[in-house]
């Protein structure tokens, strides 16, 4: 593996996303003295909270799977999970509604969940999940160590004995080819693919090694941490200021400082330098190139499609939804060529309704219900809509108007407060092409062929986070905050 180079005791990490307090942690835990400098005046990045007359919303992630990384996060530092956070496993992990007006409740308990399956599909359908358990654990087994949990400096360093089984278990057809060798049934088809989406990617189009993201979500368990996942950034911030790191908000950085093919520092927006032995970057990957370093890769990536979240506090309350909801138009393949090969809005929309006020009500005021609606929209490269005009608002209300046609009777007339996040947002916090989803898993965007943690030229620069290996996500972020920090104290492989 390879490793920066000269003395690493003094370690700078510019940004307090999942990413760069993972990594902060691990360094702490292996003595170093580590600063975070973090331009906004909370941590978490996009895991952030944003507070509107007495709602408190979460700003990024809502599906928080995984939690194993963020104890060994804090585990670096010698903290236990439970002392800073409270879990509760949700169940279901996320309710699908179909357009036939069926439903499915997706439980990570196996046994219960196939016989739910049985319920709606019939009892053929539920011995193809069983199968397809079965198939995931083992992917999942096969890619966490040797591909994902693990530094890869080289194509070759991929050719491992699991490289073989996975090639056999055909895990780089399509995913969607794979899943229908599993199911019949085009209900339980689509719940166990659209999370390619979570990879930038159709299921048609992304490899079936990412049917990983189903068994992480719908298998292992999703989990809400009581005041909501901006809870996990709180948390680790607070373990690792136990621990010495120091964490300097409101703190923007302009510049890394460079001599000799070093980095020397870094200097902030108010002029100070802040020296360093190694300077690790937590921006997203592009930008950071962009803007902190002397010259960028010329490489063109593509990135995945981006969203528009609408932040909801009402007055209305929906007994019969659960805490993820999922709202499957009539289209499929359809919706995904229009979004991220045609670069158009979702005409028959599949959504995302979150509703977090109902696994923990200090969200909200008294009777009040917060809800989170996430729609998938091109990025901007692929369509640069003017989100800064009319169109937020008119999609604001065409995605109210759907959710009225799907049973949320009234939820227009409930809304108290309303915000709505664009691709122009996401843009203007510093995400390459309006996307929070960072480069899409595309073969050559995954593994040793997405961007190296490590700088090409300056060797004592390292980058963590969503743009760079092992990718996307919480758990992927929380696992690159593992790497970036064993590239700099050489431990791990
Ligand atoms: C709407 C949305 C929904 C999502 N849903 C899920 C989900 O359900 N499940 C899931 O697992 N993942 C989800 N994700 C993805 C997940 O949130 C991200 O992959 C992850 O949080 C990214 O973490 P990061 O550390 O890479 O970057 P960030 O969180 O972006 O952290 C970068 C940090 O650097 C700081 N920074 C930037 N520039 C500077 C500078 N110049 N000086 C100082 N500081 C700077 C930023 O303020 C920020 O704090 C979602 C994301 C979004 C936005």
């Amino acid at each position: 593996m390879r490793t920066v180079t000269g003395r690493t005791d003094r370690v700078v990490v510019v940004g307090a996303g999942l990413g760069g307090l993972a990594c902060a942690l691990h360094l702490a835990g292996s003595g170093r003295q580590v600063t975070v400098l973090e331009r906004e005046p909370v941590p978490g990045g996009r895991a952030g909270r944003l507070s509107v007359d007495g709602y408190d919303f979460d700003t990024g992630p809502t599906v928080l799977t995984m939690p194993d990384l963020i104890a060994e996060a804090l585990g670096a530092v010698g903290e236990e999970l439970h002392d800073w956070l409270d879990l509760t496993p949700l169940d279901p992990a996320y309710r699908a509604y179909y357009p036939d007006g069926s439903t499915l409740d997706v439980l990570t308990d196996t046994t219960r969940m196939a016989a739910e399956i049985s319920r709606v599909c019939g009892p053929r359908e539920a011995d193809g999940y069983l199968r397809f358990v079965d198939y995931a654990r083992e992917l999942w087994r096969l890619e966490r160590t040797d591909f994902i949990e693990r530094n890869l400096d080289a194509p070759t360093d991929l050719i491992t004995g699991n490289l073989l089984k996975l090639l056999t278990g055909g895990a780089f057809r399509r995913l969607q080819t794979k899943i229908n060798q599993f199911f019949r049934d085009p209900r339980t088809q689509r719940i166990f693919s659209f999370q390619a989406m979570y990879a930038g990617l159709a299921p048609h189009d992304a490899l079936a090694i990412y049917a990983v993201i189903a068994y992480l979500d719908s298998v292992a368990g999703v989990y809400f941490p009581r005041g909501g996942i901006h809870a996990v950034s709180r948390a680790m911030a607070g373990a690792a200021e136990k621990h010495g790191v120091q964490i300097r908000y409101d703190t923007t950085v302009t510049r890394v400082e460079t001599a000799n093919g070093r980095a020397t520092g870094v200097l902030t927006a108010d002029g100070e330098l802040v020296p360093a032995d190694v300077v690790v970057l937590n921006p997203d990957l592009p930008v950071a190139y962009r803007d902190l370093l002397p010259a960028a890769p010329s490489r063109r990536l593509t990135y995945s499609p981006s969203c528009v979240v609408l932040h909801v506090g009402s007055r209305q309350g929906y007994a019969k939804i659960a805490h993820h909801n999922i709202h499957f138009g009539r289209a499929w393949k359809g919706t995904f060529d229009e979004v991220i090969r045609r670069g158009e809005l979702m005409t028959d929309p599949s959504l995302l309704v979150t509703n977090p006020s109902r696994t923990d009500p200090s969200v909200a005021p008294p009777d009040r219900h917060t809800y989170y609606v996430l729609a998938p929209v091109p990025n901007l490269d692929r369509a640069p809509f003017e989100w800064r005009g009319d169109l937020t608002r008119r999609y604001g209300d065409q995605l109210i108007g759907t959710l009225e046609d799907r049973g949320y009777v009234g939820f227009g007339d409930g809304v108290e407060v309303l915000q709505a996040i664009t691709p122009a947002e996401w843009a203007e916090q510093g995400m390459a092409a309006g996307t929070p989803f960072a480069a899409a898993h595309t073969l050559f965007q995954t593994g040793p062929f997405r961007p190296s943690n490590l700088h090409r030229d300056l060797a004592n620069v390292v980058f963590v986070g969503s743009g760079t290996q092992p990718g996307v996500g919480v758990p992927m972020v929380l696992i690159s905050g593992k790497l970036a920090a064993g590239r700099i104290t050489g431990e791990g492989r």
